[in-house]
C-alpha cells in the first residue's frame, strides 16, 4: 500500500472523518443485510427511505431546525442554488439585496442579476474581501425580497460574526463552508444552503433549509427541478436524490452528535483556528491580510512577503505530511481549511512546521 492518510487542508472536496470512511467501507458492499451496497438500492426502497428519514431526522435535531422548516436533500451543488434562490423568492418584489464580500458571493449577485432588480448592499472589494462589513454598513431596501449573502468566504478567510438585521425581509444565506460548525439560530432565516462537499458529505448533495411560507412563489418559468415547492411536495424525491451522499451525511452526523453536536463543535473548531492565528500572529515570517474580527474558523489564509518563500513553504510541507496548503489562484498565497473533520493534532503539527519554517528561514 501507499503512505499514510495525510492531513488534507483542502477547501472541497474536503477531508472526512477516518471513523465515518471506515464505517462507510464496512459497509460497502452489503448494507445492514440487504445484501447490496446502498450505492445499488432503489432511492424508493425501504431501506433507503430508512436512511434517507434518519438522515433528515438527525439533521433537524442537530441544526436545531424548528418546524416551520423544510430540509432539502438535493443535487447541482450550491452554485445551482444561485439561481435558484432568485426564481423561487424574487416574484415577491422583484427585487432582492445582496452583499458581496467574496468570490461566491460575487458570482451570486451577477446570477441573480437575470431574474430581478438587485441591489448591492454591501461589498468588501474596497479592501480586497479582507473583512466582513458592518450592520451599519448595510443599505437595505426594506422592499427587498430577501437579503442574501455568504456566511464563510471559503477563498477569502472571511466569516460573518453576527446575523444581519434585516427586518422583516428574509434572509438567504449560502452556508457551504461553515454549515455544521457552530450553531444557527436557524429561525433567522428565509432559505440556508450549503453544498455538502466542505463540512458534511461527498460532494454531489445540497442541503438546503427552506421557510415554508417562502415555497410556491416560484417565477413561472423556474425549471420544476429548481422550484422549492416541487421538492418539498415530493420530500427531495422528484427524481433520484444523491443516495450515497445521504447516506454519509448521515454517518458523518452520527459522528458530529459523539462530538457533542454543533456545541461540541463550536469550542473543537474554535480552539483549532485560535491555536493557527496564533502561530500565525506570533511569527516572524507570516501575515494574515484578514482583518482579526473578521477571520474565518474554517479557511486561514496566510502568506509571507514573498511568492518564492510561500512555494518553498508549500513544497516543504508536502514533504511533511500536508496537502493543500496553496492558496487560491486568485489570493496566491497559503490556505489552510480546517473544517470539521480535520483533526486538532493536524493542526497542531501544522503549527509546529510554521514555527520551525519560521525559524529556519
Ligand atoms: C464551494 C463553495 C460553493 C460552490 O459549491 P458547489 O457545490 O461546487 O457549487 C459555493 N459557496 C461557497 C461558500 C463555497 O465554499
Amino acid at each position: 500500500m501507499g503512505k499514510e492518510r495525510v492531513y488534507n487542508f483542502s477547501a472541497g472536496p474536503s477531508m472526512l472523518p477516518l471513523e465515518v470512511l471506515e464505517r462507510a467501507g464496512s459497509e460497502i458492499t452489503n448494507y445492514e443485510g440487504s445484501g447490496m451496497s446502498v450505492m445499488e438500492m432503489s432511492h424508493r426502497s425501504k431501506v433507503f427511505q430508512k436512511i434517507f428519514d434518519d438522515t433528515q431526522a438527525k439533521f433537524r435535531r442537530l441544526f436545531h431546525v424548528p418546524d416551520g422548516y423544510h430540509i432539502l436533500f438535493l443535487q447541482g451543488g450550491a452554485s445551482t442554488q444561485f439561481a435558484a434562490a432568485p426564481m423561487n423568492l424574487i416574484g415577491s418584489t422583484g427585487k432582492a439585496d445582496y452583499a458581496v464580500t467574496g468570490n461566491f458571493s460575487s458570482i451570486a449577485y451577477k446570477e441573480a442579476k437575470k431574474y430581478g432588480a438587485i441591489h448591492l448592499a454591501a461589498s468588501s472589494e474596497d479592501r480586497n474581501h479582507t473583512y466582513i462589513p458592518a450592520q451599519d454598513q448595510l443599505e437595505l431596501d426594506p422592499e427587498a425580497s430577501y437579503f442574501y449573502y455568504c456566511a464563510n468566504n471559503t477563498i477569502y478567510g472571511t466569516e460573518w460574526q453576527y446575523v444581519p438585521d434585516t427586518g422583516r425581509v428574509p434572509i438567504v444565506c449560502d452556508m457551504s463552508s461553515d454549515i455544521l460548525s457552530r450553531p444557527v439560530d436557524v429561525s433567522k432565516y428565509g432559505v440556508i444552503f450549503a453544498g455538502a462537499q466542505k463540512n458534511m458529505a461527498p460532494a454531489g448533495l445540497t442541503v438546503v433549509i427552506v421557510k415554508k411560507e417562502l415555497a410556491g412563489r416560484e417565477l413561472p418559468y423556474t425549471p420544476l427541478m429548481l422550484s422549492y415547492k416541487t421538492m418539498i411536495d415530493k420530500d427531495s424525491m422528484y427524481n433520484t436524490p444523491p443516495c450515497w451522499c445521504i447516506y454519509m451525511l448521515g454517518l458523518v452526523l452520527d459522528w458530529l452528535e459523539e462530538k457533542g453536536g454543533v456545541e461540541g463543535m463550536e469550542a473543537i473548531k474554535h480552539g483549532k483556528a485560535r491555536m493557527l492565528y496564533d502561530t500565525i500572529d506570533a511569527s516572524r515570517l507570516f501575515t494574515c491580510a484578514v482583518e482579526k474580527d473578521s477571520r474565518s474558523d474554517m479557511n486561514v489564509v496566510f502568506r509571507t512577503a514573498s511568492e518564492e518563500l510561500d512555494a518553498k513553504f508549500v513544497k516543504e510541507s508536502v514533504d511533511a505530511g500536508f496537502t493543500n496548503l496553496k492558496g487560491h489562484r486568485s489570493v496566491g498565497g497559503m490556505r489552510a481549511s480546517i473544517y470539521n473533520a480535520m483533526p486538532v493534532e493536524g493542526v497542531e503539527k501544522l503549527c509546529d512546521f510554521i514555527r520551525a519554517f519560521d525559524k529556519n528561514n
